[in-house]
């Protein structure tokens, strides 16, 4: 993979990041505007526990992905991106484009599905 799809898929990833943390905020947002009970003053809640906060009306589903994401991005810096982390063969282009996320070739991920992983 050349410099420039690595920072393709790097851009790609960040921005997937970025998607999930802003509809993370928004939530938070749109919970805190709704002048629930409850709900600890704005002003108290230093960055680092708005971020705590952030995070946990992050759902599931988006946690896993966030997961993914960051490990992909650790790949892109190793230099172990589009690599399947099963048999160590390259995972096609075609797949990453699809997923850039996807840890396992496509033959990988069928066996695993078929085994019920
Ligand atoms: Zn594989």
């Amino acid at each position: 993979m050349n410099k420039q799809t690595i920072e393709l898929y790097r851009k790609r990833l960040l921005k997937m990041r970025e998607n999930i943390l802003n509809k993370a905020k928004k939530l938070k947002e749109d919970s805190y505007n709704l002048g629930t009970d409850g709900i600890q003053d704005m002003a108290d809640a230093a960055s680092n526990t708005y971020n705590a906060d952030i995070l946990m009306s992050i759902s599931d589903n988006d946690l896993t992905i966030l997961k993914d994401i960051d490990n992909s991005l650790d790949k892109l810096n190793k230099g172990t991106y589009g690599i399947c982390e099963e048999c160590e063969e390259k995972i096609s282009e075609k797949r990453l484009e699809a997923n850039p996320v996807a840890r396992y070739c496509i033959t990988c991920k069928r066996q695993m599905e078929e085994k019920g992983l």
